[in-house]
């Protein structure tokens, strides 16, 4: 597995987050071909025996997005995780991704038990938004509507009025911005642009940034292009605007994994962490995937997309919590009510979007209360 090694400067959180060197330095080691599949017969009658059901995203290990699948689970982005943890009958959700998604599913599911294999992964936009200081930034602005991205603790989430994923942040922000309402956005500065240029919202936007795809880059990208005439690219908006203009698709991990589906050619290039790349391939696997640049021709990595958090769960660490108990999910009880609520609102309006009912009521003017 190819590392990249950038620190991340922002200090450790009190919860012991760790930074991305440290968190590159705690990746497990791949498992022999026995012993992994020791480790997942273990993990299948572990699952049974606790009533509990694997929620894996995207971006992990191969072996625990197969895992979560074939085990009756699910393999999704992170909108998908917090509704499928919700709805499903099991007594103990396992999170293999990072810390917002466990904590996510612990706000929505307070009487289910929420483990992680890595409990102090975390996500470079959670650390890059301290809910004081984020909080004061609110404060500041009264007059404007709160939406935060998933990617945040649960003490930003609970100074906001709606939580978003890439998912579903353009419906959301268009339906606020239709309904004249100003917008306060955080963290991802990509994304919140990306979210300003396609809706025309009034949006006032923290300066956060996901280390894994601010690193991709327009030159080195168009030089791909060229050497792969036909190939269409497929771009997350968490992505510099530079690269967001070359997409022939833009969208959430599930929207590139539809738009790959839907178009008609042959070859893409995908820029989302490489994680994507197995569920794409293992999907379609007619059709060929190659991995957006983040570096230049001098550098030993030319595509190193892989997050450290998301590289932190393995099949061990899965293992043994499940046998354990340990690295249950906490999430401090006071902020549980009021974090809940724009996560609540969220489902409930792509709820309805998805059946084809009216969203209309589900915007009240939230931003000047
Ligand atoms: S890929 Fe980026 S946004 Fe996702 S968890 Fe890692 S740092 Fe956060």
């Amino acid at each position: 597995m190819p590392l990249m090694d950038v620190e991340y400067q922002l200090p450790l959180d009190a919860k012991g987050a760790c930074a991305t060197r440290h968190a590159w330095a705690r990746v497990p080691p791949e498992p022999a071909p026995a012993e992994r599949a020791a480790l997942k017969e273990r993990i299948r009658g572990l699952l049974k025996q606790k009533n509990a059901v694997m929620v894996s995203h995207f971006y992990v290990h191969p072996d625990l997005q197969d895992l979560a699948e074939e085990t009756g689970g699910l393999v999704s982005d992170s909108l998908e995780m917090a509704r499928f943890g919700r709805d499903h009958a099991a007594r103990t959700l396992v999170v293999s991704g990072v810390r917002f998604m466990g904590e996510t599913a612990r706000i929505l599911s307070p009487g289910k038990t929420v483990l992680m294999p890595a409990l102090e992964a975390t996500c470079s936009l959670d650390l890059g938004c301290p809910a004081d200081a984020f909080s004061a930034f609110c404060d500041q602005h009264p007059e404007r509507t709160v939406v935060v991205y998933a990617n945040t603790s649960a003490a930003v989430k609970a100074r906001a009025d709606w939580v978003v994923t890439s998912g579903c942040a353009l419906d959301i922000v268009r339906a606020l911005h239709a309904d004249g309402q100003k917008i306060l956005w955080a963290p991802d500065r990509h994304l919140g642009a990306y979210i300003q240029r396609e809706t025309g919202a009034d949006l006032l936007a923290w300066q956060g940034a996901c280390i894994v795809h601010d690193e991709f880059k327009a030159f080195e990208l168009e030089a791909l292009m060229r050497e792969h005439p036909h190939a269409r690219v497929l771009v997350h908006p968490e992505s510099p605007a530079e690269v967001v203009a070359l997409a022939h698709a833009v969208g959430s991990t599930s929207a590139i994994l539809q738009a790959a589906r839907d178009m008609q050619a042959s070859e893409f290039i995908v820029a989302t962490d490489m994680g994507l790349l197995h569920r794409l391939r293992t999907l379609l696997p007619h059709k060929r995937f190659i991995e957006a640049p983040t570096a230049g021709n001098s550098a030993t990595c030319k595509s190193c997309a892989h997050c450290p958090w998301m590289a932190m769960n393995g099949l061990a660490g899965l293992a043994e919590v499940l046998e354990s108990g340990r690295n249950a999910v906490e999430v401090e009880p006071g902020l549980i009510p009021r974090a809940r609520q724009p996560i609540e609102r969220m489902l409930a309006f792509t709820a309805a979007l998805r059946s084809g009912a009216s969203t209309a009521g589900l915007v009240p003017q939230l931003g000047a209360a």
